[in-house]
């Protein structure tokens, strides 16, 4: 009756929690897979870098762009992701919980959905899960900070894997190799990868070395023209692309400045 759908619309208004998050600011959702350092092992994931399971979190991440158009791009490592909203997005009515719980659940359920495609052969034996937060960030340039933190961590923490795992390789034991690393600097790793290895640091995939921007950019096709075959047509088309690319610096920006202003 009216009178308790009034008490129960109170309850709803006076008792949700309201995160609306603050307007006019960049929104970013980080996500970060739940134990997947067990989650890699138990799935046999090449170290430092399985190129199978960043495929498959970089599927997820342009599916999840195809249907949350509000996410403008996304850069990525490992097994985290950071989605970036506009200032003006209204996803949710910019409700932080509402947001994250949306984007976590969709993309997990994606990682599951794609598993097989990735890893045909493989049993995917655990649930997979993801943590979520939304910061808020009011200006460009703290945006383009965030992202440069990211990028150098995926900097830092590919270089050093790329040792500890060589070493192992090499019949090191994990302790061993730890102790080696201890206090190293960029240059002495850059080192240590070329006179033991003779490996060149900067010659690796680029997908290691500088993780993945996924954004929706135009795309030209030429097509044939139906009545007589000969003519052509072109169609823009806004197509979800990837790229391994320095985000840090300006090129990136300046040639696609449509993404940030
Ligand atoms: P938490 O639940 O706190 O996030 P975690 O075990 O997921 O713990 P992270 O700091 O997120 O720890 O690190 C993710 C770990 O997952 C890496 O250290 C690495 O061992 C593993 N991992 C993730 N993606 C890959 C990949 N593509 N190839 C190899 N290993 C990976
Ligand atoms: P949480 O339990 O909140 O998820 P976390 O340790 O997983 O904490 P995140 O906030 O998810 O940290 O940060 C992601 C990554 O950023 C970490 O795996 C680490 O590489 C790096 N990081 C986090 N905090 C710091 C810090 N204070 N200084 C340097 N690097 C950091
Ligand atoms: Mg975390
Ligand atoms: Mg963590
Ligand atoms: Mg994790
Ligand atoms: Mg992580
Ligand atoms: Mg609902």
């Amino acid at each position: 009756n009216v009178h308790s759908s009034n008490v129960y619309e109170c309850m709803k208004n006076e008792t949700e929690v309201k995160n609306k998050l603050l307007p006019y600011t960049w929104i970013v959702v980080r996500i970060d897979g739940r134990h997947f350092h067990q989650f890699s092992d138990m799935h046999d994931f090449d170290k430092p870098n399985d190129s199978k399971a960043l495929g498959l979190m970089n599927a997820c991440v342009v599916a999840l762009l195809e249907k949350f158009k509000d996410v403008i791009f996304a850069y990525g490592v490992s097994d985290e992701y950071s989605f970036v909203f506009s200032k003006t997005s209204q996803f949710q009515q910019r409700q932080g919980s509402n947001i994250v719980s949306m984007i976590v659940s969709f993309f997990s359920s994606l990682y599951v959905l794609n598993w097989d495609e990735f890893f045909p052969h493989k049993e995917l034996r655990s649930t997979p899960s993801f943590d979520g937060r939304a910061i808020c960030y009011p200006s460009t340039k703290i945006l383009r900070d965030y992202l440069a933190w990211r990028q150098v961590d995926c900097h830092i923490n590919n270089q050093y894997n790329t040792c500890f795992w060589m070493l192992v390789k090499s019949g090191k034991t994990k302790r061993e190799a730890q102790s080696i690393l201890k206090g190293t600097q960029t240059p002495d790793k850059n080192d240590l990868l070329y006179k033991q290895f003779g490996i060149d640091y900067n010659t690796l995939p680029a997908m290691f070395r500088k993780g993945s921007f996924i954004f929706r950019d135009k795309v030209e096709e030429i097509v044939q023209h139906r009545e007589n075959g000969c003519g052509h047509i072109q169609k823009v088309q806004m197509k979800v692309i990837i790229e391994h690319c320095d985000i840090i610096g300006e090129s990136f920006w300046k040639e696609n400045p449509h993404l940030i202003t």
